[in-house]
């Protein structure tokens, strides 16, 4: 409870007593310190294959000590000590491709008159608490209006992860991301700004201009990185996998607006054309990249690059023939992609890159599964914490989360952690059943769940 909602309470109490008891409240509220000590814990710290059984001291929302040894505490009673019954504990999970709200409802859903910004935040909200509750206490979002339920989140006014937020993706007129209906004429030629627009999911952006014009929109509104589209989607009915989006002075352009605010540029992109062309624009990250050759991921490694992958799944059997062709394509070159990356060493971050598919918001924890084709159950862990992680410093000073490490368990970082019934280490298919695995759940140092005492 925030000092804000105290006050609010006060002026609405019609009772005097009752108001001198919720100032006082408010007052050691605002006060006390929050300790919580986790005794007896397999601890899996994000980085290191060995656990140690242990104790992990929490204060406010930073993990203060970690030991093999009893931690003293202050036994006054502001302490909450849970007692972890040898149970495994590790970072909250990090999703690093993510619509959070886009993938609420279908895309005709989200054109509907009746869908207002405000009610996709409704959506949102709930979505968002899912997700946390699946595990996942820090996403990075690519695409879709996320910032007021991100800073309510990070508020504790509601239950949700941590939100990397890129705002509206950008695309060119033709692009992955130029979610106009078939019909939908262009603004410049006859036509509206779309209702994809004017809500925040995409902005259509040609020339130099209106790319430094669309990045600093959504740099202008919180954004932490900023998402571009550089070549053909899978899942879009009318621009083909090959094509390469944007010339290089757009890119550039895209980039440099990024950078001057000291932050970085992910793209949308599969093939060696794509990605040569946005490295070249100085280009951080690669989102996807399953139609690469061997060359082009060593350069993706020669120039310190990051490849967000995923292991998607074939479209659906009502897609359009176009779309479920495309998606095949990509889903063969997946295998290539994991062997290349991992011999060339790239630096490889994971994420579900769901959109318009709410039925498939679970799949987020079964995702997860498909990575023993490539992984090791402890290479899977560190990927989805550690090394998950790592990308969130390109953002530099336009972080949100500045203040402590992400993904792993050490002193110092965020009170971000998850208490697991079963070892994933011998058995990964514990992530992928949060509801009954997650025994306890804890972000930025608040109790989301815990099932201990039931
Ligand atoms: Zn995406």
């Amino acid at each position: 409870m925030d000092e804000t909602l105290c006050s609010t309470m006060t002026k609405l109490s019609p009772l005097k007593s009752i108001l001198t008891a919720v100032l006082f409240l408010c007052a050691i509220l605002a006060k006390a310190q929050t300790t919580i000590l986790i005794t007896n814990v397999q601890v899996f710290n994000g980085k290191d294959e060995k656990t140690i059984l242990g104790n992990v001291l929490i204060v406010d929302n930073i993990i203060t000590k970690v030991s093999t040894q009893p931690i003293p505490t202050n036994k006054s009673g502001n302490t909450k000590i849970i007692d972890g019954k040898g149970k495994f504990l590790m970072p909250g999970l990090i999703d690093n491709h993510v619509h959070l709200a886009l993938n609420t409802m279908s895309q005709a859903d989200l054109l509907k008159p009746e869908i207002t910004s405000e009610k996709l935040d409704e959506y949102t909200r709930i979505e968002g608490e899912k997700m946390l509750l699946r595990g996942f206490t820090t996403i990075r979002d690519l695409g879709g209006p996320v910032f007021t339920v991100k800073r309510e989140f990070d508020k504790g006014l509601f239950p949700g992860p941590r939100i990397y937020p890129s705002g509206a993706m950008i695309s060119q007129t033709s692009g992955h991301g130029d979610a106009r209906l078939p019909n939908e004429k262009s603004k410049r030629w006859g036509g509206e700004v779309s209702k994809a627009e004017l809500m925040g999911v995409g902005f259509i952006a040609d020339g130099v201009p209106e790319v430094l014009t669309a990045t600093r929109e959504n740099l202008r509104s919180g954004a932490s990185q900023i998402k571009v589209h550089a070549g053909g989607g899978a899942a879009t009915a009318y621009d083909p996998l090959d094509v390469t989006q944007y010339t290089p002075d757009e890119l550039k352009a895209a980039v440099d607006a990024a950078e001057d605010w000291g932050t970085y540029v992910t793209v949308h992109a599969y093939t060696p054309r794509a990605v040569k062309r946005s490295l070249n624009a100085g280009v951080k990250c690669i989102e996807h990249g399953q139609l690469l050759d061997p060359e082009t991921m060593k350069l993706i490694a020669d120039k310190g690059a990051f490849l967000s992958i995923q292991a998607l799944d074939e479209a659906p059997p009502t897609a359009p023939e176009n779309v479920k062709q495309k998606k095949h394509t990509v889903i063969e070159g997946t295998d290539n992609a994991f062997k290349w990356a991992k011999e060339y060493n790239v630096k490889l971050i994971w994420g579900t890159d769901y959109l318009f598919e709410p039925k498939n918001g679970p799949k987020q924890s079964t995702d997860i599964l498909k990575l023993q084709t490539w992984l090791s159950n402890y290479q899977i862990l560190k990927l989805l914490t550690y090394e998950n992680a790592q990308v969130f410093k390109l953002s530099g000073l336009r972080n949100p989360y500045l203040e402590a490490k992400l993904g792993e368990i050490s002193e110092g970082a965020y009170a971000d952690v998850i208490l697991l019934d079963g070892n994933p280490l011998k058995d990964i298919s514990v992530l992928s059943k949060p509801d009954t695995s997650i025994l306890l759940l804890i972000k930025d140092g608040i109790i989301y769940k815990n099932l201990l005492n039931k």
